[in-house]
Formats: C-alpha cells, structure tokens, sequence
C-alpha cells in the first residue's frame, strides 16, 4: 500500500494510504496528480521561477463538483490546502509545498453575453481567453496587462490595468461569483446573495473559498482603441516625470497609463548605441473613440524628442499582450509596492537614482495611475483599500541567475523601504513580495476594511482552511 506524506494544517506531515487516495479519485472526475506521475511537474510549476515547491497531490479540477470534493477532502483530512488561478502571483502562494494543490487551469471557459453586457469566466482563465471573447463583441472588462495573467488572484485582490480609471478595478466590475466555501457549500455572492462575502471577494484575495467562475460587467469599446507608448532617454528623468505627472493632474478618467522606468530594449528600431540604457517608457490607452484618443495622448508624445514612439490605433487584444514578451515565465522575480497620493521631487530623486543603482537591468519600478472611477468608489464598499490613493509604485524585481537572487531580492526591499517612508502607508497586495510579514501587509492592503474582513472570514472559513494567501485570520 503507497503511503506517500502530505502535510496538515497544524505543521505535521501524515501518511496519505492508497486507499483515503483511491477514495478521493473516485469521486473526482478531473486529474489527481502525484509527484513522478506525467504531467505533475507541469501543474506545480508557476510563472515565477523563485518558487520550485511539490504539492503531495495536485487536483486538477473539470469543474463546480470536483472543486466541493477536493474542498472536502482538505478539511475532512485537516490537509494544508493552496489554490491555483493562473500561476502567476509572484509570492507563490498557490502551491503548498507538502499539500494539496486545488488546481484550477483546465477550467477556462469564457461565455459572454452580449445583449446583457455581461461574461461569465472560469477561475482558471487568463486575461488573454477573456479579451479574446468579449472582444469578438466589441466588449471589454477592466482586465491585466499581460494576456497569461490569471483573472482569479488578479480580480480577488483588486486588479489594476489599462482601463482602471475609466471603470474601475477588475473587482469593481464584479457582478457575482460562484464559490465553494470551506463548509463545502456551493454560493453565489452578490450584492443580493450574501452580502458579505460578495463585499469581501472584491480585494479580500483567496481567504473565503474557491471562487469557481466570476461573473463580469462588460463595456463597449474597440476592436481599435488608441495607445500611447513612448520611450524616451531618461538622462532628464526629473522632467519627464514632472511632465507625466502634469499630466496625470488633469487626464480625463479615459486615460489610464503609468510610467516605467527601464531599461533601452535590444531592439533593431533603436540605435545599438543606446542599447541597456537607462529608459523611460510612458504608457497610455484612451477608452474612448480613437481620434478622441490621438488627441489626448498628444502630450505625452512630446515631452522630448522620442527615442522610439510605439503609439498607435491598434486592436484592443494587441495593446493587452504586447508587452508579454518582457515578463517571460519561469524568469526569477521579487516585486513590492506601495501608494502615494502625489509625486514629489523627492520621490522622483529616489526613484531615479534607484534605477541607476538596479542590480539588474531586467528590473523595471513602474508608476501607474489611479483615481477616476476605482477612486470614486467609497472606500468601504468593497475590501479593496487604499481607494483615494492616487498612484502606485511597484518595484519589479526580475533577474536571471539563481546566484542574484539575494542581491536582487535585498535591493527591491531597501528601494521599497526608502519610498514606503514617503507613501500614504498603502499596498497593493498582487504585488506583495513573498507575503513575508502578512499581518502587516494584510492591514496595509485592507486599511479600515480589515476589521470587517476579519468577522466575514470567522463567519465564512472559522479555522483558516484557505491560509495560503495574504491571510486574514479569523
Ligand atoms: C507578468 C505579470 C503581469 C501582471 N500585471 C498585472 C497588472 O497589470 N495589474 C495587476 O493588478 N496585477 C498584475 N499582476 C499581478 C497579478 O494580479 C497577481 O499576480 C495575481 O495574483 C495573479 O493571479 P493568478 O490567478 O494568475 O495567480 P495565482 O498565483 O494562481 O493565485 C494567486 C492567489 O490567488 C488566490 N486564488 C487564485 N485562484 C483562486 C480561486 N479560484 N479562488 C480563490 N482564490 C484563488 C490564491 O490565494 C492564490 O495564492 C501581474 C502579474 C504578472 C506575473
């Protein structure tokens, strides 16, 4: 009889028999993986290469039932349980070293319905399956900027994109959702179905069960939606940020863009000698008719000379994965973040020097813009905190050797550390490090929410069965 380990919940590891196992795989209609079996290797990894963690099993849902049965299993057998949307969070939390892996990729089916503007998706989508459908209607939903990004951590702890300012946050858009609760139980949480755990999915990440499929808002815009994408040297750092954040003071809600500050691409359309220099790359998308689109974004197409100007009317898909190639998975990362209501020449100096001192040039940090509609919505009518903030600074760690990783990792806490003594004391918890200190960072993603987090979590999962994440204890 195989008596492979897997871990529990209170810090053990206990023996799995073949027949609690044999047990499991009969009411499971998915794939129960274990360690050495084909395709094991594949569902453990994530996109950040950081992590190599085994679960003892991976469960591979198909679906609503196969989910309530592993949910079941977890807590009948008081196992360490993680949950995996698309793999791409950079703390890691999806996969339990030790534990049962609730695996939620097969499960990517994306339906819209036109006439209500509204898309139902599975947990297991990517930002990439979602754009796809709606846009076949001419419809959109606030989503992430990179087509492999998971909507389910994406949209549980908040979700900033391209069209944030215009209608919200991904969560903010949120019509319902199906979950499986700790009990095992089936819900559908909406502002009519249980309040309080609708209020509490929206920013309040994985901490209340298996969100199984989102249900969506929808938006009319493209297929062609104008984007500026600039890249300009960054020798006058300091006024191209004071020009950006003129900007931003008076941009209508249309305009959601941020500013990165890069590195020069090798590519053919720049001259080699500016190659690995420090860069600028400012970044637009104007949710509103395209000839409205190249007139707004004018200014931040001539703040200096360009080295190179990308900006162009272009299928709303193509501006959703065009920079996919500059986060390849399984690279190694380490990203932090932080709000700030205003910029400052102080704030500016730190982050200028910062990029110079960057251990890696692979690294970007990465000022977006908030405010308009997901700033307009009271800071307590969803979990999501740190509402009024108006911008945030992620430092994005991304290096290629294993031997940089300390270097690399040391560098973004002290960059963030400087900064975070100037921010409002905001986070943004999708960009969260590796969770280290999560009390803290769930009271600093949560700001005033987190009182009530904590109640909606005692009542919704009493003894923390869903703990990988950014945790609220009951
Ligand atoms: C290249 C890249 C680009 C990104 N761009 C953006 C961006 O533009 N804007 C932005 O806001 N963020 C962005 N992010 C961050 C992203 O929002 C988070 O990494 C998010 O957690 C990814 O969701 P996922 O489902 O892929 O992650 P996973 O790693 O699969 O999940 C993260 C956590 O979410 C929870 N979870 C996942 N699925 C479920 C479920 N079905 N039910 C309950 N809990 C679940 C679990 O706690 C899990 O640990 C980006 C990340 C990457 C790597």
């Amino acid at each position: 009889m195989s008596t492979a380990q897997i871990a529990t919940l209170d810090g053990r590891e206990v023996p799995l028999t073949a027949e609690t196992l044999e047990t499991f795989r009969e009411g499971f209609r998915g794939q129960i993986l274990e360690q050495g079996e084909p395709g094991y290797d594949d569902a453990r990894k994530l996109w950040n290469g950081m992590h190599d963690k085994y679960p003892a099993l991976i469960a591979r849902c198909s679906g609503t039932a196969d989910v309530v049965a592993a949910v079941n299993f977890a807590r009948d057998q008081g196992l360490l349980l993680s949950v995996r949307g698309g793999g791409h969070n950079v703390a890691g939390n999806a996969v339990a070293d030790g534990g049962l892996m609730i695996d939620m990729s097969l499960m990517r089916g994306v339906h819209v319905d036109a006439a209500r503007k509204t898309a139902r998706v599975q947990a297991g989508a990517r930002w990439g399956d979602v754009d796809r459908e709606t846009q076949l209607h001419g419809l959109v939903t606030p989503g992430g900027e990179i087509s492999t990004t998971g909507v389910a951590g994406y949209t549980l702890s908040g979700g900033m994109g391209l069209l944030h300012r215009k209608w919200g946050l991904a969560c903010d858009n949120l019509l319902s959702v199906e979950i499986v609760t700790a009990a095992g139980d089936v819900l559908t949480a909406s502002e009519g179905e249980h309040p309080d755990l609708f209020w509490a999915v929206r920013g309040g990440g994985g901490n209340f069960g298996v969100v199984t499929s989102f249900e969506y808002r929808l938006h009319q815009l493209g297929p062609e939606v104008f984007a500026a994408a600039v890249i300009y040297l960054a020798d006058n750092g300091e006024h191209i940020l004071n020009k950006w954040w003129e900007f931003t003071r008076s941009s209508p809600d249309e305009v959601t863009g941020q500013i990165i500050l890069w590195t020069v691409p090798e590519i053919p359309e720049i001259p080699a000698q500016y190659h690995g220099k420090p860069a600028m790359f400012v970044l637009g998308m104007y949710a509103g008719p395209v000839e409205d689109g190249v007139r707004v974004l004018q200014p931040l197409r001539e703040i200096e000379e360009p080295l190179l100007d990308l900006s162009e009317a272009a299928p709303y898909v193509m501006h959703q994965s065009g920079f996919d190639d500059f986060f390849p998975d399984g690279a190694l990362y380490y990203w932090k973040s932080l709000t700030v209501d205003a910029l400052s020449d102080q704030i500016n100096r730190i982050m200028l020097r910062q990029l110079s001192e960057r251990p890696s040039l692979e690294t970007p940090l990465v000022l977006r813009h908030l405010g308009g509609a997901m700033g307009r919505v009271p800071e307590d009518a969803t979990a999501y905190g740190n509402r009024s903030a108006q911008y945030n600074i992620s430092i994005d760690g991304r290096w290629s050797d294993p031997a940089d990783s300390e270097t690399n990792i040391a560098w973004v806490r002290k960059c963030w550390d400087e900064l975070y003594d100037l921010s409002g004391g905001g986070v943004y918890l999708n960009f969260a490090g590796f969770a280290e200190d999560v009390d803290s960072l769930a009271r600093a993603g949560h700001q005033k929410n987190y009182d009530r987090l904590r109640q909606v979590k005692r009542h919704y999962d009493p003894t923390n069965l869903f703990r990988m994440n950014i945790n609220i204890k009951p």
